[in-house]
């Protein structure tokens, strides 16, 4: 299927591996330009060339903090008018809620809630102007059904995900859509290292932890970075003009719920 969005331009945060990255690739593979950012310079200009090798495109990148003023403007002066804006960012640390303070939650909402909002006030206007644009928020599983070692992303996007309901009807006729794409376990650096906290805590090799997630899971197995990608670069397309303020779950059928 031809998504239509050859020659468009995104913006993708937070991309040097893992589900960012996944989505940055399905995006230059239909012929977007795509910039992508991430903290450390030599791996996201890695990341960069991989995903150009990959796909005959040139990825431009950015080395910044997408969670600081001075980071969402180094993106913002590479990438000011992208017709396609993949807000995402590294999630909040596991704990028990009596160990956060202020800040704690401070630092989970910036990441988490208030930077995806940040970005999209900047970019918002441009696409209404041209009457296209797409934004998709990576949130999580856990705004469906909370994790309780998770709370901190329980609640910055949850936070998130109130926001978006609401703009997203604000700024449907003028072509602009914005959803969450909410990833169950997906095989990437943040899951493994998540596996291998769950394995020291119960004391296993971490093989058996993530064998029995893998297990738990309907599907048998954890999901890929290029199937995320594939759903983000399709609610992206053309043809997903219609599909908005959505919350979508990807998780291989985790979620027990019949809707
Ligand atoms: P990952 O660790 O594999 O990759 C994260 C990417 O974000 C890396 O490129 C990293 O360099 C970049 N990054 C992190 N913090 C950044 C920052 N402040 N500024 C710029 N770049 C930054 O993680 P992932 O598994 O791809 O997860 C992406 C998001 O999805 C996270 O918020 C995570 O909590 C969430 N999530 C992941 C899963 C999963 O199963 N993998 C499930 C639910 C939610």
């Amino acid at each position: 299927m031809d998504l239509g969005i050859a020659g468009r331009t995104a913006l993708v945060c937070a991309a040097s591996k893992g589900l960012g990255r996944g989505c940055a690739e399905a995006l230059a593979r239909e012929g977007v330009a795509v910039t992508i950012c991430a903290r450390t310079e030599a791996t996201v200009r890695q990341a960069a060339a991989e995903i150009g090798a990959a796909t005959g495109r040139e990825v431009r990148w950015v080395a910044c903090d997408i969670t600081t003023p001075q980071g969402r403007a180094a993106v913002l002066a590479a990438c000011p008018q992208p017709d396609i804006l993949v807000n995402n960012a590294g999630g909040p640390p596991p704990g028990d809620f009596r160990e956060w303070d202020r800040d704690t939650w401070i630092r989970a909402l910036d990441a988490n809630m208030l930077t995806p909002i940040e970005l999209i006030k900047a970019t918002i206007d441009g696409m209404i102007e041209r009457k296209f644009g797409r934004i998709v928020n990576i949130t999580s599983s856990a705004v469906k059904a909370p994790i309780d070692v998770l709370g901190l992303s329980n609640g910055a996007r949850s936070g998130l995900t109130g926001f978006i309901a609401g703009l997203a009807r604000k700024v449907a006729r003028q072509g602009v859509t914005i959803n969450n794409i909410l990833p169950g376990s997906f095989d990437t650096d943040r899951l493994r290292s998540n596996m291998v906290l769950r394995a020291k805590a119960a004391d296993k090799p971490v093989e058996d932890i993530a064998r029995a997630a893998q297990q738990a899971n309907p599907s048998g197995r954890f999901g890929t970075p290029s199937e995320f990608g594939a759903l983000c670069a399709y609610l992206c397309s053309t043809h997903a003009g219609y599909i908005t303020g959505q919350n979508l779950l990807i998780d291989g059928g985790a979620f027990p719920g019949t809707f």
